[in-house]
């Protein structure tokens, strides 16, 4: 055995397969409608784009500071101060090579083998991995669907022991879509201040928010709330700009030192040019996002109102980012192509093989029962997809 036992830990996604197939199909002239990707169907607004050729042609192409330049770092605090009502230090920020790269970063620099870090599902697939590779153990606690999968205060304080270091929430959420109330987020400061553990918030979908659904970040709760926070955002889902690969992270500035330690012997500064187009990004118009925000969430009304046409499926509405989290446990332990289908990877797989459409199976975000589908594509294929699934799955009624 070669690999480290590190990484022998780590299990391959349960959704490689899948897409591998589902790209195999593809390369053969089948027309797949993917409900898998989780990236804006966007292109980057092209006063960023422009901000990034202008760093190209004034040569800002060479290292920068490790942990982001001082006017990117002056505009997420400017950012934090006229969005959340935060403020921030610049040694209390860092930028990182994505909001992934942040989260990597900050399990590396702050836990420690046998920690405990509860994280609730379902759950984005990274958090349990990034947990594992710094030594951590993941403690997951499931939530229920007719609570729109929030965690409760008391499923929080049942899942703390003494060696809980902190807590991994996300809203708005990839995979639900449920993005957690003001009122809900005091309720489960107050346990988390109670026993004195720590909080990752992750609000990469922060602004892709719809209806009445309002955001709120906990650290907004109170200052002493604020302080056991690390709150992580990123340009990629808001701005459209995944393969710039920018993230940030603002917190503990004992930790964010030690990430910068991490970043210095490891990846360096961010990228030069993505840092100047981030600027950009963070204090240009948001009248493309406001465009971007209208189209989601017409897909969102039309696929939650088809979904929950279909017999035996039931979507809750999601209030944020752009994915459908439909309970399909009724399809399961149902005869079809001579098997029987067990889960929601032999549903995904039975879709796949028999309406050539590409979904991501629940287990994946470590809840059996359902299948995420992303809106990141347009109406007509939405349609073209939800025909073929209504079919497919009527045949197995
Ligand atoms: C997309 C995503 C991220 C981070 O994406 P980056 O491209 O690495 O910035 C973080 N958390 C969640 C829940 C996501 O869906």
């Amino acid at each position: 055995m070669l690999l480290s036992e590190r990484i022998r830990g780590i299990k391959p996604s349960a959704t490689l397969a899948l897409n591998a197939k589902a790209l195999a199909m593809r390369a053969e002239g089948i027309d797949v409608v993917s409900f898998g990707v989780g990236e804006p169907d966007f292109d980057t607004p092209e006063h960023i784009r422009d901000a990034a050729i202008r760093a190209i042609e004034e040569g800002f192409t060479r290292y920068t500071a490790v942990g982001g330049i001082p006017e990117l770092k002056d505009a997420i605090i400017e950012k934090f101060r006229r969005d959340n009502d935060l403020a921030y230090e610049p040694e209390e920020i860092i930028v990182s090579c994505g909001g992934k790269h942040v989260l990597y970063n900050i399990a590396q620099a702050f836990v420690n083998p046998g920690d405990e870090v509860i994280i609730p599902a379902p759950y984005w697939v990274s958090y349990p991995p990034i947990v594992m590779l710094a030594g951590g153990s993941p403690v997951i606690v499931s939530t229920a669907e007719a609570d729109d999968f929030k965690l409760s205060p008391e499923s929080l304080e049942k899942a703390i022991t003494p060696l809980t270091k902190m807590l991994i929430l996300n809203s708005p959420s990839n995979p639900t879509g449920s993005c957690y109330t003001e009122s809900e987020l005091g309720a489960l400061a107050e346990v988390i201040l109670k026993h004195d553990i720590w909080v990752i918030s992750d609000e990469i979908y922060e602004k892709l928010v719809f209806g009445d659904t309002r955001f709120w970040s906990i650290a907004q709760v109170s200052d002493e709330m604020k302080s056991k926070t690390f709150v992580v955002n990123g340009l990629s889902k808001t701005y459209a700009m995944t393969g710039w690969r920018i993230g940030y992270v603002a917190g503990a500035r004992e930790v964010i030192g030690g990430m910068g330690k991490i970043q210095g012997q490891s990846t360096s500064n961010p990228n030069s040019i993505a840092q100047k187009a981030a600027v950009a990004a963070l204090r240009g118009s948001e009248d493309f996002l406001q465009a971007m925000i209208e189209a989601f969430d017409e897909r969102r009304k039309h696929l939650i109102e088809r979904l929950n046409a279909i017999s035996g499926i039931h979507c809750n509405l999601p209030g944020g980012a752009f994915y459908a989290f439909p309970n399909v446990s009724r399809y399961f332990n149902v005869k079809a192509d001579g098997k029987i289908i067990k889960d929601s990877t032999d549903l995904c797989e039975y879709l796949l093989n028999q309406a050539s459409v590409a979904l991501v199976p629940g287990i994946a975000f470590g809840d059996d029962g359902f299948i995420r589908l992303s809106y990141a594509t347009g109406l007509d294929r939405i349609d073209e997809g939800l025909d073929r699934m209504e079919a497919a799955l009527k045949r197995l009624a």
